[in-house]
């Protein structure tokens, strides 16, 4: 995969521009408004379910942009990387031809909430991104402004019921038909830019809003409720600015891993990486913070700003006298910036000058582009299905940041799955659903339709209740099985590999069963490792792997005849050990459920007091809709599989203490 030629920016275009002129007069299966993160997914996705595609975006240069930091990946959005990639997206590849400095997030915890992530070169991402949709069969671009979304009046029958017919573009040009829409706006719907006093209307610097008309649509034509969030950007500092030498280095991984199934090796080589470095807020930035408010508009609106990666104003006023880290990336491999992740702010340019030069490593910075804030509408995200489809407006699906998320991977795990669906119903086929048992993208999505946003979404290993079996190490066998056999959006190529790798880990592990000694001769064969005592009889290999210090590569030297063929999959093999335990409980108890959902829920339960771990949100679900079966209650939106556990145990419980009580 990593030999691929990437052609450069210009010869893209060139071929994109030659295209345009036909482009609007044809019918398309499926249209994808957006060029981002989700948009790019969802075009790409579309296409490869078989529909005839088009993906419209107001400038085709900017296809593939990273509007924030030049990163990938990271604890939670990990996860969703590698799922896109075992689904045939295209970010995880992209991400490993354009990583500079790769590196294993969380590696101390274990594998299961290990979180890849790689900086990357801005130009390089943008590169492979805009080369891969160029190079997809059946998918057109075309560069141009959406003005309008063409919905027929509603059915009498259905009342508030619409139908998408196309789209227009800004300019009076004649309408474009299509089955779908996938709408991909990100922060541009009604976008506004803010620095300092200043604010301009913008979906990011040096981009113009998606034109009023889109919004007119969603909110007075299809009656959608909408709401308004915020974000922001740190200012890019001068490398030659910076002193290194007052921050603290932290190299990358000496072996990067790639984040793609298909790709053994990352682009750049490990000893090619860049470092990045770690410094702090101290009380002078602080100062500056306090003194800048009054000039600080953005700072000042109540509009809801991303909690888990605020802005340096957000962070002094919620946390005051604390040392905040500021981490030094670099902005590219060849690229002359640095980008100052945890320096997000607002204030007038002047002032970010200021505070960039109290921390001693940016005393002498030079800022190239200042910080600024957006702040943009977004859809209330319960008025989707778990198709990710407008329930009020059929062969209407919105994906990414105009559904309340926050960062690349969210938007490019919705706009997939979006893409996905919006080409099986304009191909009459039935649309998919991901659960939350099987991967976090359907957590990510089940987040969204049955709890809906208050500020921006980002994606934590704490939302998956089966984290033990969602992990990133093993995305290919949960998704591009059923991606290729049920869903269709998976080559026949990965297929094949997925396939090869499945049979090849369930032979490992069948081997590693039949490999069985005593304890006593377990010792005599690895005498260095300390086989519990409280262990007696036969062991396998597959119980010995779960010890912290036995590797796969010492069970393959010591029965090289039947292990060593499998020594490709050792560090898989391992994990797979340490969390099958957990694995089959959790397998268990889902099947629990499903034998269990019949099983009457008490009308007279006092959910406010039930002895068990459920969230209020959850007892108020409870208390307000009352299942009569544990069944109806995993099919209330809201309620986890998580919850549903306590509930059935605490049930069974109770009846199991009444029958005691009957019997004496
Ligand atoms: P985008 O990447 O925004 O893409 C939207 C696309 O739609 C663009 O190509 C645009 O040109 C196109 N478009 C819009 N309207 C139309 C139209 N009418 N017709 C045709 N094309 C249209 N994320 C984080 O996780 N952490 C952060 O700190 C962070 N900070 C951010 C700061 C700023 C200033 C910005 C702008 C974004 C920030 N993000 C941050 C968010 C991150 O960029 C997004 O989550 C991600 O890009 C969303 O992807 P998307 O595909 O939904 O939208």
């Amino acid at each position: 995969m990593l030999t691929k030629k990437v052609p450069p920016l210009e010869s893209f275009l060139a071929l994109v521009s030659r295209h345009t002129s036909h482009l609007a007069r044809q019918r398309y299966d499926v249209i994808v408004v957006g060029g981002g993160h989700a948009g790019t997914e969802a075009a790409a996705a579309a296409s490869r379910v078989g529909a005839k595609t088009l993906l419209v975006t107001q400038k085709i240069n900017t296809i593939g942009a990273l509007s924030c930091n030049p990163s990938l990946g990271g604890v939670g959005k990990g996860h969703l990387v590698k799922e896109v990639d075992a689904l045939d997206g295209v970010c995880g590849r992209a991400g490993d031809w354009a990583g500079i400095h790769f590196s294993i997030l969380n590696r101390r915890k274990g594998p299961a909430v290990w979180g890849p992530r790689a900086q990357l070169d801005r130009q390089r991402y943008r590169q492979f991104i805009q080369s891969e949709l160029l190079s997809t069969p059946r998918l057109k671009i075309l560069e141009g402004s959406v003005e309008e979304l063409l919905v027929t009046e509603p059915n009498p029958e259905e009342p508030g019921h619409h139908r998408i017919t196309g789209i227009r573009l800004a300019g009076g040009s004649l309408p474009i038909s299509a089955g779908c829409v996938v709408l991909t706006t990100g922060t541009f719907l009604s976008g506004s830019l803010f620095m300092g006093q200043t604010t301009s209307p913008g979906g990011r610097m040096g981009d113009a809003p998606s034109s009023t008309g889109m919004s007119h649509t969603l909110r007075e034509r299809l009656g959608l409720k909408m709401g308004r969030l915020r974000t922001g950007t740190p200012p890019r500092i001068v490398k030659d600015s910076v002193d290194f030498h007052e921050a603290t280095l932290h190299p990358p991984d000496s072996q990067p891993s790639p984040f793609s199934f298909l790709n053994r090796h990352t682009h750049c080589k490990p000893e090619e990486q860049l470092p990045c470095y770690l410094t702090f807020t101290n009380p002078g930035v602080d100062n500056v913070v306090r003194q800048s408010l009054h000039l600080n508009c953005h700072i000042q609106q109540d509009t809801k700003g991303p909690r888990y990666c605020p802005s340096i104003e957000a962070r002094v006023l919620r946390f005051p006298g604390r040392k905040h880290q500021v981490w030094l990336e670099p902005e590219g491999m060849t690229s002359d910036l640095i980008y100052p992740q945890g320096l997000s702010m607002t204030m007038p340019p002047d002032l970010q000058l200021r505070l960039l030069r109290e921390i001693p490593a940016l005393r002498r910075a030079e800022i190239q582009t200042p910080g600024y804030g957006v702040q943009y509408d977004f859809v209330c995200p319960t008025q989707l299905n778990s198709a990710l489809q407008v329930k009020s407006t059929q062969g209407l699906f919105l994906a990414g940041q105009i559904n309340g998320t926050t960062g690349y991977e969210e938007a490019a795990a919705q706009g997939l799955w979006a893409g996905v669906n919006a080409a099986r119903a304009a191909l009459s086929m039935p649309t998919m659903v991901l659960s939350r048992t099987e991967s976090y993208i359907g957590v990510l999505i089940d987040d969204l339709v049955t709890r809906g946003v208050t500020e921006p979404y980002r994606m934590f290993t704490s939302r998956a209740e089966f984290r033990a079996s969602l992990r990133p190490d093993n995305a290919d066998l949960r998704l591009t099985l059923k991606g290729f056999e049920e869903v269709g959006c998976v080559s026949s190529m990965r297929y094949k590999e997925a396939v090869r790798v499945r049979d090849s880990l369930n032979e490992a592990l069948a081997a590693l069963q039949d490999v069985t000694l005593s304890t006593t001769n377990w010792r005599h064969k690895l005498p260095h490792v300390h086989v519990s005592e409280a262990k007696t009889g036969i062991q396998t290999g597959l119980e010995l792997l779960q010890y912290n210090d036995v590797s796969f590569e010492m069970l393959a030297t010591a029965f090289p005849e039947c292990l060593s063929a499998y020594r490709e999959f050792a560090q898989r093999l391992k994990i797979e050990a340490v969390y099958r335990p957990h694995c089959v409980l959790q397998q268990k108890e889902i099947e629990r459920i499903q034998k269990e959902e019949s099983m009457s829920l008490p009308q007279d339960l006092d959910y406010f007091s039930l002895p068990v771990s459920l969230s209020q949100e959850v007892r108020e679900i409870l208390d307000r809709v009352r299942p009569s079966t544990l069944g109806a209650a995993t099919r209330l939106q809201g309620i986890t599989p998580a919850a549903i556990v306590h509930l059935l145990n605490y049930v069974l419980h109770s009846e199991r203490k009444q029958k005691r009580m009957q019997r004496s």
